[in-house]
């Protein structure tokens, strides 16, 4: 079967494909590295005009009933649910993840986005606040012009979960994928079409990271809403602040993963496993300081490697692959380097190690300690730090002594000292006997470096509009002269 994907032009502006006229962008199945698409960037002047549409077709659109708009994202979700398998399987060539993952983690978690915050949009009202005769009624608004800018991990649901909340409240967008999965926005913008969104409301651009910063400087936009690295995330919120602009920043991490020894074992192996190597291990809220507690540390290290020999690695597209590629072969660098530093810094390396083209396996070290890079620095692909540790008190301190505070897990059968630890730890999410699941019922978003504001859930209605008060006079004026 062939694996092209060209999709009928590069960028989505105001309703229609169009040609980008900037510099040549080929889309690599990261599999085999063939070419499957040739897109070319935005210009400046695409950037623009894209961001103009956009401010023109916004308040027609803020100003139909928050139930017709939340029609229409509706509606596109059950365009994604139709189209179900085909949608898998381009998620799959952009990406390289395995087939058996993007069809139930990718699109259907956008998805959910765009059915959850179809169905708030109606919900969301003002308060009216008493004053004694006087009083104050609250509105809020849609901000106006969203920019939303994409990492390469989970590029659908990446734009999913930004458009849905973003137009559910009356805002338009424009939306820079990463430069390495530039197709499923495309995807997202004709569904969206297909589904009764009018023109200019969603729009795609594509480009490297000058196309994102000059979107973020338009002066049209009023929201910038960016998931990526914490280095993009400090360039990106320095340059929304000379416009005031709204921010929403979902960054790295380096989360900790902890496992008490009264753990049930197989479960902890388990979530340790998705929690490190779905997604070939480019997954944000991974948590790849795992802390074992001394008792089980032999045990779990054990029943790990063992679990991992079985792994299957292969061509994503056959269903039987559990584990595929990297993104680019630039990242499987990245990665191979992270594992010769981890290696001359003394860590024991118990499985995998640098693989070779664009895969690396599912790699564990041990014997780690807190000071070492490969324990601090956010790696983004399928390598896990193994640490030991002695008690709880000891463990708080060194899952907090670190700059980024996306997530965390811990695994214990103690019920109190699981609510104990996860108010102990400074992490937007902590999974108590589990580890990375975002139903978009809930929060997500991190603290410290790992960025600021929350998407999904009730709560990301906030970051996508601002409250205006309304005063009402029920008396006279009293002026004093
Ligand atoms: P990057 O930070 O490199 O890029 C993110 C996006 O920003 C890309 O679209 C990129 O374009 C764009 N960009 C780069 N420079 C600028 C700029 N100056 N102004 C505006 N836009 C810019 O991240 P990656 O794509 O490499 O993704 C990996 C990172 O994302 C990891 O650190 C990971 O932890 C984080 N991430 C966080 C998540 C979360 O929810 N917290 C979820 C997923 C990933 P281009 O790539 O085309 O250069």
């Amino acid at each position: 079967m062939s694996h092209a994907a060209q999709p009928s032009a590069s960028l989505f502006i105001n309703g229609l494909p169009v040609e980008g006229q900037g510099a040549a962008l080929a889309v690599h199945y990261p599999y085999s590295g063939a070419v499957i698409a040739h897109l070319r960037e935005a210009a400046a002047t695409q950037v623009a005009d894209a961001c103009a549409a956009a401010a023109c077709a916004q308040p027609a659109w803020a100003a139909l009933r928050p139930v017709e708009r939340g029609r229409v994202l509706i509606r596109a979700a059950a365009i994604i649910r139709e189209r179900a398998e085909e949608l898998a399987r381009l998620e799959t060539l952009d990406t390289g993840k395995p087939i058996q993952e993007t069809r139930v983690a990718d699109w259907p978690s956008g998805a959910d986005a765009l059915e959850y915050f179809g169905g708030l949009a109606p919900t969301v009202t003002g308060q009216t606040i008493p004053l004694g005769g006087d009083f104050v009624y609250t509105i809020r608004e849609a901000l106006g012009v969203c920019a939303g800018i994409g990492a390469w991990n989970y590029p659908s649901q990446i734009a999913c979960w930004k458009a849905a909340p973003a137009l559910a409240m009356g805002n338009a967008m424009v939306f820079k994928p990463s430069e390495e999965t530039p197709l499923g926005a495309l995807k997202l913008a004709q569904i969206l079409t297909e589904a009764g969104l009018p023109p200019g409301i969603f729009n795609v651009v594509q480009g490297r990271g000058a196309v994102g910063a000059a979107l973020v400087a338009d002066p049209h936009v009023a929201k910038v809403s960016l998931t990526g690295s914490v280095a993009t995330g400090q360039k990106v919120y320095a340059a929304a602040a000379q416009g005031m602009r709204h921010v929403t920043m979902e960054l790295g991490g380096k989360s900790p993963l902890i496992i008490f020894d009264d753990a049930a074992l197989e479960d902890a192996v388990g979530a340790a496993i998705l929690a490190n190597f779905y997604s070939s291990g480019q997954i944000c809220s991974n948590g790849t300081r795992v802390y074992v507690q001394r008792g089980i540390l032999t045990a779990f290290l054990g029943r790990l490697s063992a679990r991992l020999s079985g792994v299957r690695m292969g061509d994503p597209l056959d269903e039987a692959t559990q584990h595929g590629p990297v993104v680019s072969p630039a990242q499987a660098e990245r990665i191979r380097a992270a594992i010769a530093r981890g290696q001359a810094e003394g860590a024991r390396l118990i499985c995998g190690g640098p693989g070779e083209g664009a895969f690396v396996p599912p790699t564990v070290f041990a014997d780690a300690t807190d000071g070492m890079w490969i324990a601090r620095e956010e790696i983004f692909g399928p390598v896990m730090t193994v640490l030991g540790f002695d008690d709880e008190s000891e463990v708080v301190a060194r899952a907090n002594a670190t700059p980024y505070g996306l997530a965390a897990g811990v695994f214990t059968r103690d019920l109190a000292r699981g609510h104990r630890m996860a108010a102990a730890l400074q992490a937007g999410t902590t999974w108590i006997n589990a580890y990375n699941l975002t139903p978009v019922e809930a929060p997500f978003g991190g603290v410290k470096l790992s960025g600021i504001g929350r998407e999904n859930s009730a709560a990301a209605i906030e970051h996508y509009s601002r409250l205006k008060s309304v005063y009402i006079g029920m008396g006279g004026v009293d002026a004093p002269y």
